[in-house]
Formats: structure tokens, C-alpha cells, sequence
């Protein structure tokens, strides 16, 4: 069963979070604000080394870069998984040691392997993981000669959209039937130290199966690879472990993902891998706005906040769910009602989607939850709209993770000639 105790619960719900305090805060940094417990992520992390015990964990960075975060996870013992070259650069930059940092290298631009082959050099023990024969040519070509982890396409995905489904697409990965081939080839150039899949980001109760058929394909790869007298180090399986972001969703039971991962992998002699993403940090974060303008309209209401798709951009492009409380101090008291929250952009899809909230009134304050993965990360400054505040929460201390941008920050780019 999952791991459901009164210290370290599955899942932290929004409701959870003290209002008064998230009050303070949006009160002394402002609107929209990112809010990140780091007290919360090391317990996710705690829970996940507890239920994969001898297993590397790599976080995925890309779900959230703040330096706090990234600390506090080495700290933990958690390696990092690097998406690009400037991930790579800020992950080493925040101290985790090289030997516990991968780059999973998807079409990477010349820029991002003369980066990653450089720094690979001076931080020792950076693993490239390579999709494609031809980066590990790239890779070559640049004098590189050190730890190589091939990408396999596993032929399954598994994904809340297929946007983020990425085990089936060949984009991702050499074909599964080439890889023992590739790798052995590899083997002469480089030093060949582990496979990687990752299916995409859906591993929920539902569809362990697609898991199992992964991590069991890879399984077979490495006894194939292990029998042809190649040394790997890792099977990496990759992330995707689900988060509940609807309060009637149940969090994921971790112990039989991690038996049914085992079970599925059989036995190997390399140790087993994961990278998990947003079930290290999703819910250990939430995103506070305010209430702007409510405009009745036939049927309903669009209460208008400051946080948009330039905020938070996974409703707009996923469709996907987060919950929202109204934070306001009676807002118990007020009888409850259907709208839809939309943000400032100009696009029909900037909308947080339809909620059922105390009825919400011009000022009050709004928290959006499980903002702590692919939040602050996928925002942008379309529409000239400053990207927001995060501040990481550690005990009673807060303090500003990224500060506020400015319109000047939107602008810091163009040179002077044109303005
Ligand atoms: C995005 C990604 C992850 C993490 O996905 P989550 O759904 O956040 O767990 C892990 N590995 C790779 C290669 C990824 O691209």
C-alpha cells in the first residue's frame, strides 16, 4: 500500500496549505507568485528512496530549476537529469557532483553538445545519453570519449496527453531491435555505462501495464547487452510518476510501482535507474493570483485573475487540471458556485479552466495547486508580460528564489541601436 503515513503523506493535498500564511506572502511579494515548500520535496524524495531501495534517482530538472530545489534534492542523494545544456551548466553550477548528473541529449544543437562535451570534461563522471547514432558521431567528432548511456525507443508510451507521451514516438530514442547493436559499436568509442527509456509522463494505477512492457523490454536489452560482454552500469527507466492533480484522484501506490518495476525487469546485473520529475515537486508547490475582474455573463461567471498561460502554461497546452482555492479569510462562509478562471492573454485558450469556488470577488486571493513541476519553467513573456516571483518556503524562512521580472527585463535583450 502506498506510503500514506502521518509524517510523510502520498500526497499533499491544496487544501492543505496553510491560507493565512500564503496570505502573508502574496501580501509582501506581490501577485502572481510561485510558492515552493523544499520541506515537501525532500519528503517526496524520502518516500521515493524508501520504496526503491538500491535505485539510482535522477530528478529530472526541466520540472523545476529553482537552485534551492536542485540543492536541496542532492543534498537528499538524489542525481539530476539534465534536458539541455543550459540545464547541464546550472545543475553542475549548483554543486551536484558530476558523477550524479545525466544529459538526455533529444536532437541536441551543436551549441548544447560543445557545452555538454566541455563541461563533461571539466565536472568527471557526466553521463551523455544519447538518442540517435548520429549524436554519438557528433559526440565523436568533438573529441568526446567518456560515459555514453544509449536512448532506446521502447515502443511504448504512456502519457496524460500525447504531448507528453514519448516512449512510442521516434523522436525519442534508437529503435529497441538496433540498440544492442548501437551500444556494442559505442563500446569502442566510448565508455558505455547504461540504457535509458522513458515513456512519457503517465505512470498512474490505471496503466502499470504499459510500465511493466517497458521496464521489461528493457530488462531483455540488458541481459542481451549484459550477454554480449558489455559492463553497463544502469537500466534507466526513466520518470513520469503520477501526481493526483484532482482532489477525488488517489496518489500513486509507489511500493507496487516499484514491485511491479522490479518484477519486470528481472534479473540484471546493472542497478536500476528512475527519473522522476514532477512527483518529486508538483505538489510541494502552488501558484497564489488575484482576482482582477468578475464579469457575470449568461450562465455563469469569468472571474479574470492575474496568472495566465504565460504563468502557468499546462492548462492551455495540456488541458490540464489544477485545482484552485479561493483563499479569502470567509471565504467558508460564502456559498459556492461554477465559473470559469481566465487569465490576461490574449488568446481564447488562456483559461485555468471551470472551477467550483467560494463565489470570488474582486481582490480576493486565489491558489492553484500542484505548481511546483513544469510551473515557473514553461512560463513566458508572451504578451510582454514580465515573468512572475517564486519563493521557496524552508520551515519558517522564505526566501526569493527568482525575483520579479520587470517590463525592463523584457526589453534587456534588444539592443540599444533598435530602441
Ligand atoms: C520529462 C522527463 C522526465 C520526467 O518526467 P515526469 O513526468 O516529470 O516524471 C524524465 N526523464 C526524461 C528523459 C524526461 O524527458
Amino acid at each position: 500500500m502506498s506510503a500514506a503515513t502521518g509524517s510523510n503523506p502520498a500526497v499533499r493535498r491544496l487544501a492543505d496549505w496553510p491560507a493565512e500564511r500564503l496570505r502573508d506572502l502574496a501580501e509582501e511579494y506581490g501577485t502572481p507568485l510561485y510558492v515552493f515548500d523544499i520541506e515537501r520535496t525532500r519528503e517526496n524524495y524520502r518516500r521515493m528512496a524508501e520504496a526503491f531501495p538500491e535505485t539510482e534517482i535522477y530528478y529530472a530538472a526541466k520540472a523545476n530549476t529553482a537552485r534551492p530545489v536542485l540543492r536541496a534534492l542532492a543534498d537528499e542523494g538524489a542525481g539530476v537529469e539534465c534536458a539541455s545544456a543550459g540545464e547541464l551548466a546550472r545543475v553542475l553550477d549548483a554543486g551536484v557532483p558530476g558523477e550524479r548528473v545525466h544529459y538526455t541529449a533529444v536532437n541536441p544543437p551543436a551549441r548544447d553538445l560543445d557545452v555538454a562535451v566541455r563541461l563533461a570534461d571539466e565536472y568527471p563522471g557526466v553521463t551523455i545519453t544519447a538518442g540517435a547514432a548520429d549524436t554519438l558521431d557528433r559526440l565523436a567528432e568533438r573529441g568526446y570519449d567518456g560515459r555514453i548511456c544509449l536512448r532506446v525507443n521502447p515502443g511504448v508510451g504512456a502519457g496524460h496527453h500525447e504531448k507528453v507521451s514519448t516512449g512510442g514516438d521516434a523522436k525519442f530514442g534508437v529503435p529497441a531491435e538496433r540498440a544492442a547493436d548501437l551500444l556494442e559499436d559505442a563500446a569502442e568509442s566510448f565508455e558505455a555505462v547504461g540504457i535509458h527509456a522513458h515513456a512519457g509522463s503517465g505512470i498512474s494505477g490505471e496503466d502499470l501495464s504499459a510500465h511493466r512492457e517497458l521496464v521489461g523490454r528493457m530488462g531483455e536489452l540488458a541481459r542481451e547487452v549484459e550477454g554480449r560482454g558489455i559492463d553497463i552500469e544502469f537500466v534507466d527507466v526513466g520518470g513520469g510518476f503520477g501526481v493526483p492533480y484532482a482532489p477525488k484522484e488517489d496518489p500513486l501506490d509507489l511500493e507496487a510501482v516499484a514491485e511491479a518495476t522490479r518484477e519486470a525487469l528481472g534479473d540484471v546485473d546493472a542497478a536500476l535507474a528512475v527519473e522522476p520529475g514532477r512527483y518529486l515537486v508538483a505538489d510541494a508547490g502552488v501558484l497564489l493570483t488575484e482576482v482582477n475582474t468578475v464579469k457575470e455573463v449568461p450562465g455563469g461567471a469569468v472571474v479574470g485573475v492575474g496568472a495566465g498561460m504565460t504563468t502557468l502554461a499546462r492548462p492551455a497546452i495540456y488541458d490540464a487540471h489544477h485545482e484552485i482555492r479561493n483563499l479569502a479569510p470567509d471565504a467558508a462562509e460564502r456559498p459556492e458556485r461554477e465559473v470559469t478562471v481566465a487569465g490576461p492573454v490574449c488568446e481564447s485558450g488562456d483559461s485555468l479552466g471551470e472551477h467550483r469556488l467560494p463565489d470570488p470577488e474582486r481582490g480576493d486571493l486565489l491558489a492553484v495547486g500542484n505548481a511546483g513541476a513544469y510551473g515557473y519553467e514553461m512560463a513566458s513573456q508572451y504578451n510582454s508580460r514580465p515573468r512572475p516571483a517564486s519563493v521557496v518556503l524552508d520551515g519558517d524562512d522564505a526566501r526569493v528564489a527568482r525575483r520579479r521580472e520587470t517590463i525592463a527585463d523584457v526589453t534587456a535583450v534588444e539592443p540599444e541601436e533598435n530602441v
